[in-house]
């Protein structure tokens, strides 16, 4: 691409990072699945593991180019992405501020490894700022969060949290998967790095497992140090796929985002309902600062079952929306955190969580949202029924 300053979302999807192919002239980037490249007169010693092979180095200047950031890398999923970056900072006798509810795999990552090596780490007990502002050390190497959260889609306040940050210089990594670059972009609140499960939004077709990092200049260049030892580089070939996915990024975020929306507000409405966490709802406690920090409110929600109305019934009785570990496909998705991903622990833990039996939560797809809301319509009638 050339000088074109200050690009739209869909054209930085569509255009940005991809390779020209000279040779045939074709519309769309090559791939090039090399492995092996000539180190003489060549100023790049390309290497899949070393993180830049063509198709790599435009792919991130894709991803950069969406989070604002100088730069990026992209990983063979998210945990090798957030294992690489936590690690490229941390070293022996180092403290690491978490939020208290993040990503279960990043959970086990800090709880398997961080003693291992030394390094020490606190949950706050809130997403409050005073609670981070509490659990600061003078060995406070980094502060991680991630918002919005799963599964209770709880806001932190970016930019308190870059400001807290800065004044002790304190690294901020933010966890931007759910939000995506669409709906949010941390560099703009001064968080230093940011890192995705390319796996969701960016993949966005449940078929490709990436993640992704971005950050400035000096800050890749260090997580590359290590990312390079540990090798979780991404085949070209899903390189190639991801960039292919990204170029509607923005089309399907924001229909998700519509869609999620709108079914926020029907559930909201629904007796059958007790609770709903959007933070596009205005009842949500946060609804202010998401609106301040997101540019929209995404497409992950959550919602809790009145009594008398089972999860697992519920979601069999879906016909549409699929029940599925994962998210952000393009069609949607249900899971239920307490019969799943918190399943190991106690009711009373779960409780504390704020994780009832009846809480789904629901990743929205591109469907039409009056087809959506007809299926979870007739998913709660039909499980009512068959109770009585
Ligand atoms: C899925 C997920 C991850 C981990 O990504 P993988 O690609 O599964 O390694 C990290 N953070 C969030 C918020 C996720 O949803």
């Amino acid at each position: 691409m050339g000088k074109l300053k200050e690009l739209g979302l869909n054209t930085i999807c569509t255009h940005v990072g991809e390779i020209e192919d000279k040779q045939f002239k074709g519309s769309v980037s090559p791939v090039y699945m090399s492995t092996s490249y000539a180190f003489d007169n060549v100023d790049v010693k390309r290497y899949p593991r070393y993180f830049n092979t063509p198709n790599q180095e435009g792919l991130c200047k894709k991803i950069a180019t969406l989070e604002k950031t100088e730069d990026a890398l992209i990983f063979s999923s998210g945990m090798a992405a957030i294992s690489s970056a936590l690690f490229a900072f941390l070293q022996k006798g180092d403290h690491v501020i978490l939020q208290q509810v993040i990503y279960g795999g990043t959970y086990n990552f800090v709880a398997k490894e961080f003693e291992k090596y030394g390094i020490e780490y606190s949950y706050t007990e809130s997403h409050s700022i005073e609670d981070f502002k509490k659990l600061m050390q003078p060995n406070t190497k980094i502060i991680y969060i991630e918002t919005p959260s799963n599964p209770l889609l709880g806001i932190t306040d970016i930019k308190a949290i870059a400001d807290l940050a800065k004044e002790r210089n304190v690294l901020t990594m933010i966890d931007n998967t759910f939000a995506t670059p669409i709906n949010q972009t941390p560099v703009d609140f001064g968080i230093d790095i940011i890192v995705h499960s390319a796996t969701k939004y960016m993949g966005g077709h449940s078929d490709i497992s990436a993640g992704a990092v971005a950050g400035s200049k000096k800050h890749i260049e260090q997580i590359w140090e290590t990312a390079r030892n540990f090798g979780g580089n991404l085949s070209d070939f899903m390189v190639w796929m991801l960039e292919r996915s990204l170029k509607t990024l923005n089309l399907r975020v924001k229909e998700q985002t519509k869609n999620a929306q709108v079914i926020a507000e029907y559930l909201d409405e629904n007796p059958n309902i007790d609770k709903v966490y959007y933070p596009g709802l205005k009842s949500h406690p946060n609804y202010e600062l998401a609106k301040s920090q997101m540019k929209n409110f995404g497409a992950m929600l959550s919602f809790e079952l009145s009594e008398g109305i089972d999860a697992m019934e519920f979601q069999n009785a879906l016909q549409l929306i699929k029940p599925s570990m994962s998210l952000a496909g393009l069609e949607s998705t249900t899971v239920s955190p307490a019969q799943t991903t918190h399943a190991l622990l106690s009711e009373e833990e779960r409780l504390e969580r704020g994780i009832k039996d009846g809480l789904i939560r629901f990743s929205t797809g591109i469907e039409e949202p009056e087809d959506l809301i007809a299926d979870i319509e007739q998913a709660i009638l039909k499980t009512k029924k068959e109770l009585v």
